[in-house]
This record gives C-alpha cells, sequence and structure tokens, in this order.
C-alpha cells in the first residue's frame, strides 16, 4: 500500500513487521540521480513490478521548491542538509529548509535506515558519507564506490546537521551517498540496483539470490579534518588546484591564498566539497581538508 504523507513524501507498508527505510532524493534540488532513483522505485512500487513484502519504506523528494527551481536550495545559500540540528524537532521557523527538516526529521525520528542520494558540482568520485561501524558497512556494502568520508567531530557542520547524521542521533543508521556529478545521469540504473540490493539484503523485497558485495575489502577510509572559510580577505587556489572532491595535497603544499597569505597543508590529504563559486559566502566553508586514516 503506498500513502502520500507529505509533499513528496510516500509511505509504503509492507504485508508483515520489518525494518523501517528511509530513501532520499532531492534533498539538493539541482543532484538529478537522487531525484530519477526515488521516482523510478516510486513507479516501480506503484505498478506493481517492486513489492515491499516486509517493513515500511518511506520515499522521499527532499526539498520539492529547490528540485522545481534545479538549483541546490528553494533560495541562495539555503541548504536543507544543514538543518537537521539535535532540535530540530523543537523549531519554529518560518525558512521553508527549516520548516521541511523539521517533516521529515519526525520520519527519520523513528526510522531504523536511511539511504540519502546526493551528487557533486565539481568533478569527483563517487563516495560516502557517513559514520564507519559495523552497522553502516552492513548497509552500505551494496553501493558501489571504493571510499567513505566520515566526520566524526562535525567539521561538516560544528554539529548534527545533515539527514544521516541525524537518524544516527536517533539511533539508526543514515548513510549519504554522493554518487557522481549533478547533472550527470548515467548512473541512475545503476544506483538504483544497489539501493535495491540493500532492500533485498533487509528482506524487505523478496528475491532468489543477491549478487556480490561491492568494493567491500577495498574501501579507503578519509576523515574530515578542518574546514576553509571563506573571509574578507578573498580565497584563490593555488595553480592547478580546487578542481574536485579527492584532489591530493601533501605537509607543506600551498593550497591556495588567504588574501596575499599562502594557506599551508599541515597533514598529507585531500580536498573534498570545494564549493563552486556562486554558493561560496562569506564566513562560510568553501572547501575542507580530509585526512586518509585507513
Ligand atoms: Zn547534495
Amino acid at each position: 500500500m503506498i500513502e502520500t504523507t507529505g509533499e513528496a513524501i510516500w509511505k509504503i507498508t509492507g504485508m508483515s513487521k520489518g525494518p523501517h527505510m528511509v530513501i532520499f532524493g532531492g534533498v539538493h534540488g539541482n543532484e538529478l540521480t537522487g531525484i530519477e532513483v526515488v521516482k523510478k522505485i516510486r513507479e516501480a512500487i506503484v505498478s506493481g513490478d517492486i513489492v515491499i513484502d516486509r517493513g515500511t519504506l518511506h520515499l522521499i523528494l527532499g526539498n520539492p521548491r529547490a528540485i522545481e527551481r534545479n538549483t541546490r536550495g528553494s533560495a541562495d545559500h539555503v541548504d536543507l542538509n544543514r538543518c537537521f540540528k539535535k532540535d530540530v524537532l523543537d523549531q519554529q521557523d518560518e525558512l521553508y529548509e527549516r520548516q521541511r527538516a523539521k517533516e521529515i526529521a519526525q520520519i527519520l525520528a523513528t526510522a531504523d535506515i536511511s539511504i540519502d542520494l546526493h551528487a557533486m558540482n565539481k568533478p569527483s568520485v563517487p563516495f560516502l558519507c557517513c559514520a564507519v561501524t559495523e552497522a553502516h558497512e552492513k548497509i552500505y556494502q551494496w553501493l558501489d564506490c571504493d571510499r567513505v568520508l566520515a566526520d566524526p567531530n562535525y567539521i561538516l557542520g560544528g554539529e548534527s546537521v545533515t539527514t544521516d547524521e541525524y537518524i544516527d542521533l536517533c539511533g539508526g543508521v543514515g548513510i549519504c551517498y554522493e554518487t557522481g556529478m549533478a547533472k550527470d545521469l548515467n548512473r541512475i540504473d545503476e544506483v538504483m540496483t544497489d539501493v535495491l540490493n540493500i532492500l533485498k539484503d533487509q528482506q524487505m523485497i523478496l528475491s532468489d539470490a543477491l549478487p556480490t558485495k561491492k568494493n567491500t575489502d577495498a574501501r579507503s577510509i578519509y576523515e574530515l579534518v578542518h574546514a576553509i572559510n571563506l573571509t574578507e580577505a578573498g580565497f584563490q587556489y593555488a595553480d592547478g588546484r580546487g578542481a574536485g572532491s579527492f584532489e591530493e595535497f601533501r605537509m607543506g603544499d600551498v593550497i591556495g591564498y588567504v588574501g596575499e597569505d599562502p594557506l599551508i597543508a599541515e597533514f598529507d590529504g585531500v580536498i573534498v566539497f570545494p564549493k563552486i563559486p556562486e554558493l561560496q559566502k562569506l564566513g562560510k566553508p568553501l572547501v575542507y581538508l580530509a585526512k586518509r586514516i585507513k
């Protein structure tokens, strides 16, 4: 049975009790793969091609206004995936993203698993953003990418701000999957197959056999170390730097210039989430530095 329980929020209840899973696309409105995957899974359930046998599945298009605009948020410099703070359920706020986060957080608060599909505005290999625990690995083992970016110290938002961080706080298991480039539609079928394998593994969908797990032994683990904020002095990358996530630097390298002052790397690492100029904002992070820990 499929019910619409909110704007672009669909709840599918299986025949018997089981896990409660949430699948998100379009938490950022210009990241197309996740939006298409959610729509395709929904269509397959409506047509009867996919039957949820056990548990509860929520399919959510995170930010319908941003999807309509084909932009990250419903207005410039607003970001739904920075609104999932610990006290989100108590917040009274007019901002659309905060209202939406509150509506979605009510679902996440009682869910067991969430898969939040994202994509990047600059080139990047696919990667996972989530905690690295056995429970997380049991879910993300089905997703085809060879690296995980963890943020145990909340460098990204200073506290819990993302869907995966919020469900983790509530006792569930949250995974954010950066599937590739925002406008790239080539991975839709592959990502959908991988996500459905998670549902099969959870026995939410009946299936005879599961394929071999993906990259289980080959995953590199990175940890966020540092955010570089945009200041009045401005920031410019050193020559040839800042093109995309997982670009490597060595200790002592000049990553860029804050005004005239060189920003020198204090460890061997990679840059992640380099913001495109139109998303950069004074006082906010414009890129992050991460370190490989495994
Ligand atoms: Zn995103």
